[in-house]
């Protein structure tokens, strides 16, 4: 199984060594180094089965300048890059700095296209509006390989992303009781593009609700995969794993 969004660099040590200790579970993990100060430890956590993303969050928007923009065209040429981001429109946290994001999302677009990388995307906002944004943006740029990271279901991001072929990935809130809507969606997306992640730390799929994410946990997520498409786990498995390596290129 393939952990595709993750945050290694935000583990306690003793966290990191069970991390480790599982790591054989995983096909690969991508790990996303997501400000300036978060790059080096990201690429040093890079070994193995375990691959880096270099990007600027949207709620770290604000730090874009032009050395940030030096510095991240300087890691992101890193042989384990396999990814920009992530970046996108965050109106929840930091609903202050839109210009901001979007000044930085033009940016790793521009870059993921220049070294010809996937562009990893979040989205998040109270009342919709970000996913309409990026829904909006999504058809006026139309981006080659993109994700959209923990998808949670909006219905123009949806239409937007099967417009421009993105992939969709999907975290532990499938496994919420409550998120049917979800589960229906993930029904429908199309197979080649369906890929699952964690966040960890965040997002914990049932039954670790209420705990620290760990990426052997994606196994949870990729079993409701399972269940809402009617494949067994090991079909699920080899789905997401093949999609996840045609995409990120690691063979
Ligand atoms: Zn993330």
């Amino acid at each position: 199984m393939t952990d595709t969004h993750a945050h290694l660099d935000f583990l306690e040590e003793a966290e990191l060594e069970e991390v480790k200790a599982h790591l054989g579970e995983l096909k690969a993990v991508l790990t996303l180094g997501v400000d300036p100060g978060r790059w080096e430890k990201t690429l040093a956590l890079a070994q193995g089965n375990v691959y880096a993303a270099v990007g600027l969050h949207p709620t770290s928007a604000h730090l874009l300048a032009p050395e940030v923009e030096e510095a991240l065209r300087h890691y992101a040429k890193h042989p384990r890059v396999r990814a920009i981001g992530e970046t996108g429109l965050d109106y929840y946290w930091t609903p202050e700095t839109q210009r901001a994001q979007l000044r930085a999302l033009e940016f790793q677009a521009a870059l993921a296209e220049e070294l010809g990388l996937p562009l990893v995307l979040h989205v998040r906002s109270k009342d919709g509006q970000a996913e309409e944004d990026l829904a909006a943006w999504l058809r006026l740029h139309r981006p080659r390989r993109v994700v959209l990271h923990a998808f949670g279901g909006h219905p123009a991001l949806e239409a937007a992303g099967l417009e421009v072929e993105a992939y969709f990935s999907l975290a532990g809130p499938l496994t919420y009781k409550k998120n049917e809507a979800l589960r229906k969606v993930a029904q429908r997306l199309p197979a080649d593009r369906l890929l699952v992640e964690t966040d960890t730390p965040f997002l914990p799929p049932e039954p670790h609700r209420g705990k620290r994410n760990r990426p052997h946990y994606v196994r949870h997520t990729l079993a409701k995969l399972a269940e809402v498409r009617g494949l067994s786990l090991a079909e699920a498995e080899a789905l997401t794993d093949e999609n996840a390596a045609a995409l990120f290129r690691w063979g």
